[in-house]
């Protein structure tokens, strides 16, 4: 994969201080008279870290910019072909080159003139040929304030990158918080959240409401001939295929702790819960899992309690997970591997 670059075209380094890196000034020089080219490098060569380079056709000088990426352009008034006017709009205009800051290089001294360099993106003027310290002094500081931007956007790109990445570890964060790390469905905090948000959607739509609370039978029995690691397999595989029956969008499928699972169906009344709680007891059972020492049935089984409301103001969510609970236990009692239903009175 290429390396990241950064604004100069240098490769960006992860934690790089930006600021350490002394930065070359990169003088383009676009005027048509090469003695005038020949003239400003021979007041440069003095300075170590000033790098010039000279365009003499204008037509060219967008695409050579782009290569060599120039900290400050001296840019000639008048040129055949195309004049300074005319390349300053072109340089302001390009993506790659629209800040590179423009020195106008004029014979004339005229204010009229030079408020024509500044209206067409101009950054400074200075009037042919210049004095040696003048333009060494204005080299530095457009190019240095240009450098400084770079850095900034470099930095700001950085930065940036950087909060994305937090608030994709951030959003992970808090989907593990919310996941049992076994069988991969939601854990009973994140259930009992999704429980309080439907319970106060059906109030407002007099809707009903079903929960399914189930509980694997003689899991211990299962745990204590193959092992606990089988027994968490089996936890797993019970997980799966009853996901895949409550599917629909709303519908949340629980691990309430230990081989408790709790299902939640919004919009659902008793009829509906107990098509998908009898679809859950016959598809575990069907998963042929064996449990030989149980006394229902040679394979794992369970056994749940249905539970349904349309919730009212003076009931809340706890009650209804206790009447399933206490539902279960009558399923257990009467003999498991069934679901059992209970309704609360009207009102
Ligand atoms: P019942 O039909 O009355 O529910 O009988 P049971 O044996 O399933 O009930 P009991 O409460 O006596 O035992 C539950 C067992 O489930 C004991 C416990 O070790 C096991 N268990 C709970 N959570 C896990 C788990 O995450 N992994 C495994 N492997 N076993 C678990
Ligand atoms: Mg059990
Ligand atoms: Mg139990």
């Amino acid at each position: 994969m290429a390396k990241k670059m950064n604004n100069l075209g240098d490769p960006l380094e992860d934690n790089l201080d930006m600021s350490d890196i002394a930065r070359p000034v990169m003088v383009l020089l676009v005027d048509d008279q090469p003695f005038v080219a020949e003239c400003l490098h021979r007041q440069l060569t003095g300075e170590k870290d000033i790098n010039f380079h000279y365009c003499q056709d204008p037509s060219q000088a967008i695409g050579i910019a782009e290569k060599i990426g120039p900290t400050v352009i001296l840019l000639d008034f008048i040129m055949p072909v195309m004049d300074g006017l005319t390349l300053c709009h072109f340089f302001r205009t390009h993506p790659s080159t629209r800040d590179i800051p423009i020195v106008m290089l004029s014979s004339d001294d005229d204010p009229v003139t030079k408020a024509k360099a500044f209206a067409a993106g101009a950054n400074d003027y200075l009037v042919k040929l210049p004095d040696q310290i003048e333009l060494i002094a204005r080299l530095r500081y457009h190019s240095g304030a240009y450098i400084n931007k770079l850095q900034r956007d470099d930095a700001y790109r950085a930065l940036r990158a950087s909060q994305i990445k937090l608030e994709e570890l951030n959003m992970q964060l808090m989907k593990l918080a919310n996941i049992d790390g076994l069988t991969g469905l939601v854990n009973r905090r994140h259930f009992d959240e999704r429980l309080a948000e439907e319970w106060l959607r059906a109030l407002r739509t007099r809707h009903p409401l079903s929960l399914i609370l189930f509980d694997v039978d003689w899991f211990k029995l299962f745990n204590d001939k193959f092992g606990h690691l089988e027994g968490d397999e089996c936890l797993k595989s019970i997980a799966r295929s009853v996901q895949a029956i409550a599917s629909r969008p709303a519908d949340i499928v629980a691990r309430y702790g230990g081989e408790e699972f709790i299902v939640l169906l919004p919009d659902t009344d008793s009829g509906g819960a107990c098509q998908v709680a009898g679809k859950m007891r016959a598809e575990v059972e069907n998963l042929h899992i064996p449990n030989p020492d149980s006394t229902v049935c040679p394979y794992i089984t369970i056994s749940l309690g249905v539970a349904t409301e349309v919730p009212n103001p003076a009931s809340d969510p706890n009650q209804l997970i206790k009447l399933a609970d206490e539902t279960l236990y009558r399923a257990k009692n009467a003999g498991r591997n069934r679901f059992s239903i209970a309704t609360l009175p009207a009102g």
